[in-house]
């Protein structure tokens, strides 16, 4: 019957969850390298493995500071599609209708394809969705396939807006998240036409009640495209631009904070110190399931960049989180 279906579904779902306990997973994402005339032009990308490694290396440089390697849940090179990247965050999307938090945030410097990985290039194409617009489809088909077994209501959140709206079906998704897109393209920096300088994050409340028993769950799903990550005296940005970036890059730096301060299992975590840390914070915090993709460029002059930032998501890796909780 459906009902044992969706308990089948069920198990599977919580042993993938399981792996998931304890830790922040973290994907590397690659940017395709584009190849320029000169041949000076090399992929910093020496190598990416199967167990998640990933060697950069520096050729203009010698001896140790020419090549580090580094390791993460999973490395996802060039020529990795939306599809693949999906199927690999989708147990996670799914979990979110049997009550569990998640939270999936991109990290980055600008340019470096947290916008792709998220929402994708072109949102008339569904080949080239991202994460965002598959993750919701996907729930959508969810719930209609448990729908005997299981009445859902799905909230869509907006913040900064915060406004909460109630959706029927992906389409007043897609409505909403294009509304998101427009506030957000605001200005521009020298580094990016479109706006690298916010913050965009999609929630979705979910509730559920099992026609049986009467049973109530909840879940949510937190997605979010983290603005730049860059130092900001590369953008250039100057008067009112520079203060909006270094007032991004405070929240950038206390989520740094807050991680350094798990990762240190101190008594005070500093999540009151900007509004994405608030918002994270139930994520952050071990009763949720939280992935990070962390993106790199690489062309040869974001050097610098690739290697702090893949610092930055190893120290991410290593925090372990409380107890997983699901608020079933
Ligand atoms: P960010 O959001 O980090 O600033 P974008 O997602 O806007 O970066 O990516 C910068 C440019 O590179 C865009 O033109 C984007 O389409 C392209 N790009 C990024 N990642 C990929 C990818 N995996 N495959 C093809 N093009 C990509």
């Amino acid at each position: 019957s459906s009902y044992h279906k969706v308990l089948e579904e069920n198990r599977q779902l919580y042993n993938q969850v399981q792996d998931l306990k304890g830790a922040i997973r973290v994907y590397c994402r690659v940017k395709p390298f584009v190849h320029d005339q000169s041949d000076e032009q090399h992929s910093t990308v020496d190598y990416v493995g199967e167990n998640g490694n990933i060697m950069i290396v520096n050729r203009q440089k010698q001896g140790k500071e020419a090549r580090k390697m580094f390791t993460f849940n999973k490395v996802f090179g060039g020529n990795t599609n939306q599809e693949q990247i999906y199927l690999d965050t989708q147990p996670l999307i799914r979990s979110v209708l049997d009550g569990y938090n998640v939270c999936i945030f991109a990290y980055g410097q600008t340019g470096s394809g947290k916008t792709y990985t998220m929402s994708g290039p072109d949102m008339t194409t569904e080949d080239t969705w991202g994460v965002n617009y598959r993750a919701l489809r996907d729930l959508f088909e969810l719930t209609e396939a448990r729908m005997d077994v299981i009445k859902y209501e799905l909230n869509g959140l907006n913040v900064p807006d915060a406004s909460l709206v109630s959706v029927k079906c992906t389409q007043d998704v897609l409505h909403l998240m294009r509304i998101g897109h427009r506030n957000r393209a605001v200005g521009s920096t020298a580094l990016n036409e479109r706006s690298s300088r916010s913050h965009s994050v999609v929630t979705v409340h979910i509730r559920g009640k099992e026609v049986v028993s009467g049973c109530s769950l909840k879940g949510c799903l937190h997605l979010v495209d983290l603005a730049g990550s860059e130092r900001v005296d590369k953008s250039e940005a100057v008067g009112e631009r520079l203060k909006e970036a270094q007032h991004i890059n405070r929240s950038l730096s206390a989520l740094g904070d807050v991680i350094s301060a798990l990762a240190q299992k101190s008594t005070h975590i500093p999540y009151r110190n900007s509004k994405l840390t608030q918002v994270l914070q139930d994520s952050l915090g071990g009763h949720a399931k939280t992935l990070m993709f962390v993106h790199i460029n690489p062309e040869i002059n974001a050097f610098g960049e690739t290697i702090s930032t893949l610092k930055f998501a190893e120290r991410v890796a290593s925090i372990e989180l409380g107890a997983a909780k699901s608020n079933k």
